[in-house]
């Protein structure tokens, strides 16, 4: 059973060799008796920028919303898998599911709560770490339970080609909005303006000004953000927000490595703008999957919302894969392929 391991705590920017493959391990391909643990064969595997706090030394009376990993054990994340053996009465051998698993060929799950069997597979399977999985529950549960939108508003999405932000933009089209998105390349600005739909976008790494190019770009203001990277883009987005814009902040991957976050100087604007700030976490909102589901189904399947993927072959490339999301290698939702059947 191939192995991602987790070599240590991590300060600071995240390296491959932080991680380490163990060509070793073994794992009985049997539940135990008893147990209603769930054995599994992982095929597609989620980079998520959230993996990263979770490789920090927790510091006592600090602790984050989430665990961290253990060092000297497989990286655990999103994944879509295949049911190979089950003592829980909801899976049965052969089916597929996605949910909380090991980075390795075979995972004995006993956290079954946090597992989602798969019912649509005439889509690509992949599709389940993404706009199918929590990255598309993000981007449906920030934009339309937090932002408020309205027809004709004016919204702007940072890191708005990734596995969140791309959806983000294209739910935003489909209710009528004007939408701009920033991103790290001129090969990204050409994903948001010519595949996904974006009125404009910008590189926001050639930008010495960004509170000029949000001006730029709205003229009249920013009614909704969507806020995936915090740091100076949230400092000129402060600066351009209408009166009573909303800001969802969703994440803020700007700061993830830092030792000592930056700080925010334009937080007074909120007052006289009276701009709604409001965090969420995607795990509140998992009542809604159903209905997730069966609003954006249809869009997949008309052509009317599409999806791009950064698919990396085999669990040798998964570190790269991961710390790549903190150098913009990526270019849409980061996938490693374990296995395809
Ligand atoms: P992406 O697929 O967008 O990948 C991360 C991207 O972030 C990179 O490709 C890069 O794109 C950009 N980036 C990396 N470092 C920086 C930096 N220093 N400054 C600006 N941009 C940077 O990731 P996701 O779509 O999966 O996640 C987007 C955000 O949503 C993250 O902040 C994540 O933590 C958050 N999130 C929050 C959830 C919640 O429940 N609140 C759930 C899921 C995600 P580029 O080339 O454009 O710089």
């Amino acid at each position: 059973n191939k192995q991602v391991i987790l070599k240590d705590y991590v300060s600071g920017f995240p390296k491959e060799s932080d991680m380490y493959l163990n060509a070793s391990g073994r794992i009985k391909l049997k539940v135990p008796e008893g147990s209603n643990a769930v054995l599994v064969k992982n095929l597609y595997l989620s980079c998520d920028p959230y993996m990263r706090p979770r490789m920090k030394q927790p510091i006592p009376g600090n602790e984050t919303y989430i665990e961290p990993f253990k060092p000297g054990s497989p990286i655990v994340g999103n994944g879509v898998a295949k049911v190979l053996d089950s003592g829980h009465p909801d899976f049965k051998k052969g089916d597929l599911i996605w949910g909380k698993t090991g980075w390795e060929e075979y995972s004995l799950i006993t956290a079954v709560q946090t597992l989602f069997k798969i019912h649509h597979t005439d889509v690509p399977l992949s599709y389940y770490t993404g706009i199918l999985g929590m990255p598309g529950m993000t981007a449906y549960a920030g934009f339309y339970e937090i932002c408020s939108p309205k027809k004709g508003e004016r919204v702007f999405i940072s890191a708005a080609s990734g596995a969140v932000g791309q959806l983000v933009g294209q739910f935003a089209k489909l209710l009528g909005c004007y939408v701009v998105g920033s991103a790290g390349s001129k090969e990204k600005v050409d994903l948001l303006k010519n595949k996904f739909g974006f009125n404009e976008a910008f590189n926001y790494k050639e930008e010495p000004d960004l509170h000029a190019a949000l001006k730029r770009y709205f003229p009249e203001g920013i009614d909704i953000y969507f806020e995936n990277v915090g740091g100076k883009m949230l400092d000129a987005v402060l600066l351009n927000m209408r009166a009573h814009g909303r800001i969802a902040v969703c994440g803020m991957i700007s700061q993830y490595n830092l030792e000592h976050p930056e700080g925010v100087h334009n937080l007074m604007t909120v007052v006289w703008k009276r701009v709604r700030i409001e965090g969420f976490l995607v795990s509140e909102y998992h009542h809604l999957f159903p209905k997730f589901l069966e609003f954006v189904l249809p869009y997949i399947k008309e052509g009317k919302i599409t999806y791009v993927e950064d698919v990396a072959e085999g669990l040798e490339s998964a570190p790269a894969a991961l710390i790549g999301l903190f150098t913009g290698r990526n270019v849409g939702k980061q996938v490693v392929v374990v296995a395809r059947e």
